[in-house]
């Protein structure tokens, strides 16, 4: 009969072959007639190792630390179902479902693409599709485009698009990447935010018995920046890292531009002037490769997508195709090195794809390639310049390099670059800093009145977050700030904390 993996958390028996953790983050097959399975992620900021694999699962627990690029997380999945008859199936198929959605952060239902949707499947997602968390549906083995029927059948569960991968053959993984970090962020940025409510809760708290705190929670205005570092104890820093910040981890860069600016040019230099490639690795999937390499004493992770290479496809025009899959490789950096033609510079789809990698929240640098067949390089750095002046004003300082790929120059600088931004756009700044500058910047330029005629306040500041610099300000009616206010906040932070070319991200919090 079908059998039916449930996520739970807890340790079931042992497992049948088919089931554990394979080198990817999904199990490889939930039985040779399975259709449904239901496996249940829960983000972890960090801590876990950089192979999906788990050395120390045994085949009798069902929860393992997971990766897909940058994203660590547990995975849980669960057996058993099977073996129970049709009359238990469903009271117990409910139960365990449940508690694996109150436990999940995003639940992931796999089909097999290749059976078609069952009426189980029908049942089970009518289930999820009242889940509390966010249910991604995943159409399993589709490898080499099979199991098209079954795929197109998904749609009509009413969970979304579904995700075709092929757990086994490990392809397809970079679109449910694509499906899972919107989740991911958003998850992450509200811890960032609960962490900052209650730093600043603790900050009431402290002033609360240093004075007296008037009705409105006034004492923060009385007090002194360096009060803020008393009263937390130490100079405190709640910023939430996303990803794992460990040094030894490689800077991830991807090369993006319009056909022929010159990207594989580019990568077989980079990949070729130092021999210390460990060689191409299935780094996520086959859809998107990653390749390891070495400058200058520093670790660098090449992403790409394999449809970068692979220059034509029939149903998608050309753009469309482009900007699906630069996203797609924007999205696995850190790092984007925006390639133009020196001859060609900054037209629509540069742009395009400039815009893509700072709303993105990525690190951008500029590569002006082809320099060797520059015919104006005055004329051509001036319109690089006008144009991120006029078109990109909101991360002013992005730097670029001029370069030739084909002759090999100027790629230390390019690196040299990339590591430059990469230290920016991991800047963390200490709460005790972060407050003096804006007391500085608010007596400058005092905020102006609100829309009920009470002169807005900002109480405090923290950064939220890194990757990119994310703070949150605390302040009475943020919905009553001007935009230009917030430019204010956002290129005072810029230069005063040498973030020049980082897209700096705010945070406004409601406060009395
Ligand atoms: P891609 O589509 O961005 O990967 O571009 P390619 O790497 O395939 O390069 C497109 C064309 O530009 C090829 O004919 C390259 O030889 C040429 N090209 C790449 N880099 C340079 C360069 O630095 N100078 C010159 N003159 N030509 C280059």
């Amino acid at each position: 009969m079908t059998s039916w993996l449930i996520a739970e958390d807890r340790p079931a028996g042992p497992a049948s072959p088919t089931r554990g953790f394979p080198c990817s983050p999904l199990p490889s097959s939930a039985g040779p007639t399975s259709a449904s399975l239901l496996c249940s992620i829960a983000w972890q900021a960090g801590a876990s190792p950089s192979c999906t694999i788990c050395p120390g699962v045994t085949r009798d627990r069902r929860e393992a630390p997971g990766r897909l690029a940058d994203l660590s997380f547990r995975i849980v999945d669960t057996a058993g179902l099977e073996e129970a008859g049709p009359e238990v199936l469903e009271g117990r198929m409910r139960q365990q479902t449940d508690r694996a959605l109150t436990e999940a952060h995003v639940a992931l239902m796999l089909i097999d693409a290749r059976a078609g949707v069952t009426p189980l499947d029908a049942h089970f997602a009518d289930l999820l599709r009242k889940a509390p968390i966010p249910v991604i549906l995943v159409a399993n083995k589709c490898e080499g485009g099979a199991g098209k029927g079954g795929l197109y059948e998904a749609y009509g569960l009413g969970l979304g698009d579904p995700v075709p991968l092929s757990a086994e053959h490990g392809e397809g993984l970079g679109v449910l990447y694509d499906a899972l970090r919107p989740f991911h962020d958003a998850h992450m940025a509200e811890e960032a935010k609960a962490e900052a409510d209650a730093a600043y809760a603790a900050l009431l708290a402290a002033g609360a018995q240093a004075r007296d705190v008037g009705p409105d929670g006034a004492a923060l205005d009385a007090l002194e920046p360096d009060d803020i570092e008393l009263a937390d104890g130490e100079d405190n820093d709640f910023a939430v890292e996303a990803i794992d910040p460990r040094g030894e981890r490689p800077i991830q860069v991807a090369i993006v531009g319009r056909p022929n600016t010159g990207k594989s040019t580019l990568i077989n230099r980079l990949l070729g002037e130092e021999r210390l490639v460990t060689g191409p690795e299935a780094g996520v999937t086959r859809d998107a490769i990653a390749v390891d390499w070495g400058w200058g004493g520093r670790r660098f992770r090449l992403v790409d997508t394999a449809g970068l290479r692979r220059k034509a496809r029939i149903e998608n025009s050309l753009e469309k195709l482009m900007v699906a899959e630069t996203l797609n490789a924007i999205r696995l950096a850190e790092v984007c090195v925006l390639l133009l033609d020196a001859n060609m510079v900054m037209d629509r789809q540069d742009l395009t794809i400039a815009r893509m990698v700072v709303d993105e929240g990525r690190a951008l640098v500029i590569g002006v390639n082809k320099w060797d067949a520059c015919t104006d390089r005055g004329a051509t750095l001036q319109r690089v310049a006008d144009r991120l002046e006029s078109s990109l004003a909101q991360v002013r300082g992005v730097p670029n390099v001029t370069l030739s790929a084909l002759q090999g120059r100027g790629l230390d600088q390019l690196m040299e670059a990339v590591l430059l931004v990469h230290g920016r756009w991991n800047r963390r700044v200490s709460t005790s800093r972060l407050n003096r500058w804006l007391q500085g910047m608010l007596e400058r330029h005092p905020l102006p009145l609100g829309k009920h005629g009470r002169r807005l306040k900002i109480r405090y500041a923290t950064q939220a977050k890194i990757r990119p610099p994310t703070f949150a300000l605390f302040m009475t009616r943020p919905d009553d700030l001007p935009e230009s206010y917030v430019r204010y906040l956002t290129s005072g932070l810029r230069e005063d904390f040498d973030m020049a070319g980082i897209p700096i991200r705010l945070l406004f919090r409601a406060t009395k």
